[in-house]
């Protein structure tokens, strides 16, 4: 059982300072630590204790803004293996009360702080008594404070179907925490979740409730990555079987890191450049025309750590280049590495005027040319380097 009283009598700034800092493990935006947002906002208004660790990056509608991120409480009954708040560690325990949070996040939205509301929670004892307590702050911003703005609300394992419909009718955007790739490895993890039915259950009736009321930022899940023994290759194939059945808005990876005093305390972090690898991979397959299958993993299902995906791809397919800019279709340029889809459409628009004679055109629509260059012609001209000069090439 956790330890329930050691903040009972905790202001609201050591409430923030803990519950935002632990809300660190939600993932808003790749990659987001918090206070990143801080330096790229405006105010600078940060006296008080804990903000600067509740304020984090949030990506949504295209746009990264400064949000609260913070949990309802971090009492937990559950014992998942790689959580610094399992109900088997001796974090101090502290909650929120509904009143008390919607009005500490509008006066920080008021003062100009943050943008927006990212509101999770762990789960004391029931799962829709704690689904309830973020609906209920949910409610006092949008109905009480007429709030308009963003919020993502968590919607925990096992929250009944009325409880999700509710929770779906007040978000922008709503998530549920798969957390592993399949059931096996979630068992590995978290021995009190039901991956079929509270999890991957929990996901599609949010899929559907969002679906029914056009929520504006759709619903995303995340996993930790490294901390089950899973694959790149079997996140993969599971998330792109989510985009394609459920319609998911986006997939989060977020790299294990060990916490003492948990079952997994011994097992090393994740290096931070596999969860970047993953998010590269997840994007190529979005926007680039890629599929999970093309992608090369090493015989243990890894993506490479020491190239990005694009440029492994490539490298392992010196049949397909150099390709003529001038002639190639929008499917196979995206293809070179350094070429996006921004500077692809830049350069098929280009071509309507006339031919393309000179790198550094390229350079002006914006191709990273260090990287593109061993991989076209420019008029039937290489640029410099060829496909087997790799190792010219910056990987970032
Ligand atoms: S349910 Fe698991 S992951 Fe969530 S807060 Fe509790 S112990 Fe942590």
């Amino acid at each position: 059982m956790y330890n329930e009283t050691v903040m009972a009598r905790a202001t609201i700034e050591q409430k923030l300072d803990l519950l935002g800092e632990q809300a660190r493990y939600d993932v808003s935006a790749p990659g987001s630590r918090p206070a990143e947002a801080i330096g790229a906002h405006q105010s600078t208004d940060c006296t008080l204790t804990g903000l600067e660790r509740c304020i984090y990056p949030a990506a949504a509608g295209g746009r990264c803004m400064p949000v609260l991120k913070v949990l309802m409480t971090n009492a937990c009954r559950n014992n998942c293996a790689y959580c610094a708040l399992s109900a088997g560690t001796d974090t101090p325990r502290a909650a929120f009360r509904p009143e008390e949070l919607a009005h500490a996040f509008i006066e920080m939205e008021r003062r100009g702080l943050v943008q927006g509301l990212f509101l999770s929670s762990a789960i004391p004892s029931d799962a829709d008594d704690a689904q309830a307590l973020i609906v209920d702050t949910a409610k006092i911003l949008r109905r009480r404070y007429g709030y308009q703005g963003y919020m993502h609300l968590k919607i925990l394992p096992g929250a009944s179907d009325p409880a999700i419909e509710e929770t779906v009718r007040l978000a922008s955007r709503v998530s549920v925490n798969l957390e592993a790739p399949s059931a096996d490895r979630l068992a590995r993890i978290a021995p009190d979740k039901d991956f079929s039915r509270e999890l991957l259950g929990t996901l599609q009736k949010a899929v559907r409730h969002a679906a029914a009321v056009g929520m504006p930022s759709g619903v995303t899940t995340q996993y930790v990555a490294g901390a089950a023994g899973e694959t790149d290759a079997e996140l993969l194939h599971t998330s792109f079987r989510l985009y394609r059945s459920l319609g998911l808005r986006r997939v989060y990876y977020s790299a294990f890191q060990p916490v003492a005093g948990t079952p997994l305390d011994g097992l090393p972090a994740t290096p931070e450049i596999r969860e970047r690898r993953l998010y590269q991979a997840d994007y190529l397959v979005r926007q680039y025309g890629f599929t999970v299958d093309e992608l090369v993993f090493s015989a243990d299902g890894s993506l490479p750590l020491d190239r990005d995906p694009k440029l492994a791809w490539a490298a392992a397919h010196s049949e397909f280049f150099p390709l003529e800019v001038n002639t190639a279709g929008r499917e196979e340029l995206l293809r070179v590495p350094g070429f996006g889809p921004v500077a692809v459409g830049r350069i098929l628009a280009a071509r309507r005027q006339g031919r393309l004679t000179d790198s550094r055109q390229l350079s002006f629509f914006g191709v990273r040319l260090t990287k593109a260059a061993p991989f076209i012609t420019i008029g039937g001209r290489r640029v410099a380097g060829s496909v087997g000069q790799l190792s010219l090439l910056a990987d970032d």
